[in-house]
């Protein structure tokens, strides 16, 4: 497989309203799947990710890129496809996959078993103990997951009609529509526009 060069993270990748959204917002489109549409394909995606995140320092970032396991990516985004599920049910009004659940919830459990995570006095999201450690870091972002799943409220939480990026609306008005009006709330008006200069 060709080397892809790494994903930069912008302000643009972080709309969802927390970290755990945002990571299921980590592919370009969920609407139009192709063979590139990922964002996350090396440890240093995840690890620039968790950075720009708040997550990870620079250092800590640099561990988990160091990261050679090569069932670290697949698991990553194992991980983020089972909280997708989750996250997309929800904003559509269901109840999310027990599978998909109960990968987050085991993962997370396993994390802190092991050690790999500790837990924190003043808050829920945990400490990483090693960040060269590929189960604890994938433990961690499943934490992160089972705690938005818990906490997040679920009547503000919506798929962008466009793309399928996921969000909490925390507007006043609850009135948000799109995953960001630079990207896809202009392109719709983009389109529309295009529809009725046609008439
Ligand atoms: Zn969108």
């Amino acid at each position: 497989m060709p080397e892809k060069s790494p994903t930069i993270w912008t302000a643009e990748h972080f709309i969802g309203g927390n970290p755990a959204i945002d990571l299921t917002n980590t592919v370009f489109t969920r609407h139009m799947p192709a063979d590139d549409n990922d964002l996350l394909n090396a440890p240093q995606d995840v690890g620039n990710w968790l950075e720009f995140a708040g997550l990870a320092t620079r250092a800590q970032a640099n561990a988990i890129s160091g990261i050679l396991d090569p069932e670290f990516l697949e698991n990553v985004r194992k991980l983020r496809e089972a909280s997708f599920l989750v996250f997309d049910a929800l904003a559509g009004e269901k109840p999310p996959a027990s599978d998909a659940l109960g990968l987050l919830f085991e993962q997370a459990a396993e994390g802190f078993a092991t050690h790999r995570l500790r837990p924190r006095a003043t808050s829920a999201t945990p400490e990483i103990a090693h960040f060269d450690d590929p189960k604890g870091i994938a433990a961690f972002l499943a934490v992160i997951s089972v705690e938005a799943s818990i906490v997040l409220p679920r009547r503000r939480l919506h798929a962008c009609p466009r793309c399928g990026w996921l969000f909490v609306d925390t507007s006043r008005g609850g009135r948000r529509r799109w995953c960001s009006m630079q990207t896809c709330g202009n392109r719709e008006k983009a389109s529309r526009h295009r529809v009725s200069s046609n008439r």
